[in-house]
């Protein structure tokens, strides 16, 4: 058993874990976070990747949930301007759906509650006259055009255990939590590497259960508490088409059931479509989309578009399941998206703080507010600092984005503008250390297809956890969607050759 009792330790690297981790570790506390796969495996990168008020929250009268949203979306949109981006979405009208005069009013609170200074505000748009209109079936007329913003979901968990491992903080994934016990004030974690199978104890003053989907789980079976806490699991799904229209604008659509869905440029080639709302009863490592929401989001799609979406147009799909806090709603696509903290213990006893529900859009308030929970029991270290803090890679105005593109491309020549661009939004100022002074494309050394290079997948393992192809294909890049472009096999034989030799500075 080591020696050290840390202050905090954090079951999960998700979102919320590595983004409580990061605050604390920045105001003075040590901090320990396993995560007993990839970081983002769970729920924080299958999102619908937006960072946004929610719209339709208003509906359920969150205004408290809304309301933060919106104001996140410039504080985040400055801090890690490469990897978040203004989207402008197109909302149809829709006859026997919600007038338009509640469709107005909506937007006019969205746009006025939420201290929106850079984004544009919503404007009428003429779906007759304007081009993107051209992609609907006839008929289409009125519409709003609002703004919200677009993240790189996986990579902003990346980048938030990255700045807390830079700042001190401890992360172990392929780590499991099997049990956490409380002796006296502190808590016993055991854990268990899932690749070695090597077990380690770790002391900690206060144990932070942010397992996602499995915070419940982890109270049964790891901490054995008594306690439960009505978590609420409610599967979402996404398709992956080939590119439906040339146009840089989303669309928020309403379905006759009510509901509402997105289809929103994506990676260059595609669009994605999403997401789907059913209560799920699984294991969440095993959700998948099934037929039936395969159908569904054809339908809905099919009902808008001038083109009907088939299923043999579907080039990729993933699902996810929203750990909501359970608050009665009878419908899933009802349950608030708000989050809620729940701590336990806290004077003789080790204090145990668990986290339930949340936004990708407000895991930054959320770990401000776990902060407060923290610091009741442990004492203040330090003040808030993250609101003006940039994530690595992310050191440069939110205006600059295209001349970050430019420097890249002039400082390596060799670069197409549309590498130096995929640079850029995946690295931001980091990519300048993964190419390292290249002089030509060799200089990356070996190429596993789809521009992907030694230099990047080493980058990877060496400061943001990659170990498989896996993590570098679907959540450190979308390299995946390039097919059979990539040598899986390479990559495989290039990464187990090269994890025996990194050191890795985590
Ligand atoms: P997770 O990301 O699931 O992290 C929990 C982690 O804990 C996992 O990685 C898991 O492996 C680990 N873990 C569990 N048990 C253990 C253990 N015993 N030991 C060690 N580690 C353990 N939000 C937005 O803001 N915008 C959106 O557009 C959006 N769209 C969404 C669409 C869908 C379909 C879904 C499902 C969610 C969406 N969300 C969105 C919500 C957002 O994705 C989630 O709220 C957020 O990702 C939850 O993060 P988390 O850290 O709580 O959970």
């Amino acid at each position: 058993m080591s020696e050290t009792i840390y202050d905090i330790f954090v079951i999960g690297g998700g979102i919320n874990g590595c983004g409580i981790a990061r605050d604390a570790v920045g105001r003075g506390f040590s901090v320990f976070l396993a995560e007993m796969d990839d970081l983002a495996s769970g729920t924080s990168s299958r999102a619908t990747k937006l960072i946004h008020g929610g719209l339709r929250y208003l509906e359920h009268y969150e205004f408290r949930l809304v309301r933060e949203a919106l104001k996140e979306r410039e504080v985040l949109w400055a801090a890690a301007p490469h990897i978040i981006w203004p989207l402008r979405f197109v909302l149809p009208h829709h006859k026997g759906l919600r007038p338009s005069w509640l469709l107005r009013l909506g937007l006019f609170l969205y746009d006025n509650i939420g201290g929106r200074k850079l984004l544009p505000a919503t404007k009428d748009l003429d779906l007759q006259t304007d081009p993107i209109g051209r992609t609907l079936k006839p008929g289409y007329g009125k519409a709003f055009e609002y703004s919200d913003c677009w993240v790189d979901d996986a990579r902003l968990v990346a980048l938030n255990a990255r700045d807390a491992v830079d700042k001190g903080a401890r992360i172990h994934t392929r780590t499991k939590v099997i049990s956490a016990k409380r002796v006296g004030s502190h808590w016993d974690i055991e854990t268990e590497n899932t690749e070695t199978g090597r077990t380690e104890t770790i002391a900690a003053k206060m144990l932070v259960n942010a397992a996602g989907p499995w915070v419940d789980t982890v109270l049964d079976q790891s901490v054995h508490a008594h306690e439960k806490h009505a978590v609420r699991l409610v599967k979402g799904s996404h398709i992956v088409v080939k590119k439906l229209y040339d146009d840089p604008r989303c669309f928020f659509f309403q379905n006759n059931d009510g509901r509402i869905f997105f289809a929103i440029p994506y990676e260059d080639d595609f669009t994605l479509i999403g997401t789907t709302d059913e209560d799920y009863f699984g294991d969440p490592r095993d959700v998948a989309i099934s037929e039936s929401e395969t159908d569904y989001l054809c339908a809905a799609a099919s009902e808008y578009f001038a083109t009907p979406i088939t299923r043999d147009q579907i080039v990729w799909s993933y699902s996810g399941v929203r750990p909501l806090y359970d608050d009665g709603a009878s419908k899933a696509q009802e349950a608030t998206r708000d989050y809620v903290l729940k701590r336990s213990g806290g004077n003789s006893e080790a204090a145990l703080l668990n986290v339930i529900g949340g936004k990708l859009t407000t895991y930054r308030r959320l770990a401000e507010s776990a902060l407060e929970h923290i610091e009741a029991v442990l004492g203040k270290r330090g003040e808030k600092w993250t609101a003006d803090a940039h994530l690595p890679g992310g050191d440069f105005p939110v205006g600059a984005f295209a001349h970050e593109v430019e420097k890249l491309g002039t400082d390596y020549p060799f670069l197409s503008g549309p590498e130096a661009k995929r640079f850029i939004r995946r690295y931001g100022t980091r990519a300048w250390t993964i190419l390292d002074g290249a002089k030509s494309t060799g200089d990356l050394g070996q190429h596993f297809g789809a521009g992907l290079y030694a230099a990047e997948v080493r980058y990877l393992m060496e400061n943001e956890w990659a170990h498989t192809p896996e993590d570098v294909l679907w959540r450190r890049t979308k390299r995946g969607l390039a097919g059979a472009e990539i040598d899986q096999e390479a990559l495989a034989a290039f990464m187990a050759e090269d994890q025996a030799k990194t050191t890795v500075a985590l």
